[in-house]
């Protein structure tokens, strides 16, 4: 597959590649040990237009493809998790609901301060009992006069702490579920009865700050109603469509911290003498080099093209499944080979690829685990 990106994204890549060498690298140790996410990353992650690749021009974002987007997320995935995780939460399964199915109104209303930054989104779905099976859940939304009020827990929402609007999936209809009892609501921050809960103290992806999200008779007007009146109870298919699209990028961050894994294997693997040679000249570690760089490339070729299925308006959730499969599992096999050729200076804390091994665990359980991905991926094989 030959793909050359315009020349246009090619120095735009190439912005992006030099703030995250500049700005993102002299930090990652900090982010790691305070677990937060410095203001001036922040405020670069804005200057780039980076909370709003995919947003179209008319709502403020840069009207980018997918396919655009998820070269942009290999480059900005080549730090800490984290960093990635405050736009591309907000790119997708937090804003992308509003994009999909919302009304012109929610969509003038929401998307530019959210696309330039200046707001942030979280999508509220997973809880307590609800994670793979997320038709499971139970918060409520119940009508009232010209309001709904939404009771429950949601657990596990990245950048909950920050976010200034949530896309959140309540059960409107217990016997419907998934087939027209969900519906998704936009809840804004500062709505009395939405709190946040516990902050939870993740192995990876420090600095996302995944929470509790809780309501207790938090009121909503029916205009929040993601795409108003006519989509109450549609929230399940809006909610799906958003983790579909995400699977594509999710994996593009993916190849963005494997890339960064071998880089720093090579450059290890060359400087590390050991028997008076440096173990890049013994076979055992060329060939995890050269795994790790198969493994690489094979994600790539499958996202590249997903991704141009997806931009093509094509039925892709398959592809979006097995490509997330595959580039989550070549994460943790790049990452352990990484650190294996680090050896024990692989394994203390200053050492990127510490937080690059404990990061990349996380990819094979978010936005659908590895199990969830094959049972999709399975359906398709097995329909006639
Ligand atoms: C760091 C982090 C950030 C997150 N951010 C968000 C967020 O922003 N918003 C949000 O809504 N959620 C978020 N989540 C939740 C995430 O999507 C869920 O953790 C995930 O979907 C898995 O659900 P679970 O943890 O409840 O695991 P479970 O569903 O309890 O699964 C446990 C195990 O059982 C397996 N399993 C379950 N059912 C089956 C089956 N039928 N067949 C075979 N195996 C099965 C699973 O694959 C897994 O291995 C986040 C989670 C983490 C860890």
């Amino acid at each position: 597959m030959f793909f050359e990106p315009s020349a246009e994204l090619k120095q735009f890549l190439e912005t992006v590649r030099k703030f995250v060498e500049k700005e993102c690298y002299p930090v990652e140790m900090e982010i790691e040990e305070k677990g937060e996410i410095p203001e001036n990353i922040y405020k670069g992650l804005c200057q780039l237009g980076l909370f709003g690749v995919t947003t179209p021009t008319e709502y403020g974002g840069l009207g980018l493809s997918i396919l655009d987007y998820c070269l942009i997320l290999m480059e900005l995935s080549k730090t800490n998790a984290a960093v990635r995780a405050q736009i591309t939460t907000n790119n997708g399964i937090g804003c992308k609901g509003i994009l999909f199915d919302g009304t012109e109104e929610q969509k003038k209303k929401y998307l530019p301060s959210l696309a330039s930054g200046e707001k942030m989104a979280s999508f509220a779905l997973t809880e307590p009992g609800a994670g793979s099976d997320a038709a499971a859940i139970s918060t409520t939304a119940v009508k009232n006069g010209n309001d709904w009020v939404i009771n429950g827990t949601k657990y596990f929402i990245t950048n909950a702490p920050r976010a200034s609007v949530f896309t959140v999936l309540a059960l409107t209809d217990k016997e419907k579920r998934a087939r027209g009892g969900i519906t998704a609501f936009i809840v804004e921050k500062g709505t009395p009865g939405l709190t946040i809960g516990k902050i939870f103290k993740a192995m990876g992806n420090v600095g996302s700050k995944p929470a509790e999200v809780i309501f207790e008779n938090c009121r909503v007007p029916e205009g929040n109603i993601i795409g108003g009146p006519k989509m109450v109870g549609q929230g399940f298919r809006t909610a799906m469509k958003c983790l579909n699209e995400g699977r594509l990028t999710l994996s593009a961050s993916m190849i963005g911290f494997a890339e960064r894994a071998l880089k720093l294997a090579r450059d290890y693997a060359k400087i590390r003498v050991q028997f008076g040679k440096p173990i890049a000249e013994n076979q055992a570690i060329q060939w995890m080099l050269a795994d790790s760089a198969t493994d690489i490339y094979a994600s790539k070729c499958m996202l590249i093209d997903a991704a141009s299925c997806f931009d093509a308006g094509q039925k892709v959730d398959a592809l979006c499944s097995m490509t997330k499969v595959f580039a989550s599992e070549m994460l943790c096999r790049v990452t352990d080979r990484s650190l294996q050729i680090h050896g024990g200076t692989g394994y203390i804390k200053e050492a990127p690829i510490e937080h690059l091994y404990r990061d990349a665990r996380m990819f094979r359980i978010v936005e659908g685990t590895s199990e969830i991905q094959r049972m999709i991926i399975a359906r398709d094989v097995l329909k006639d």
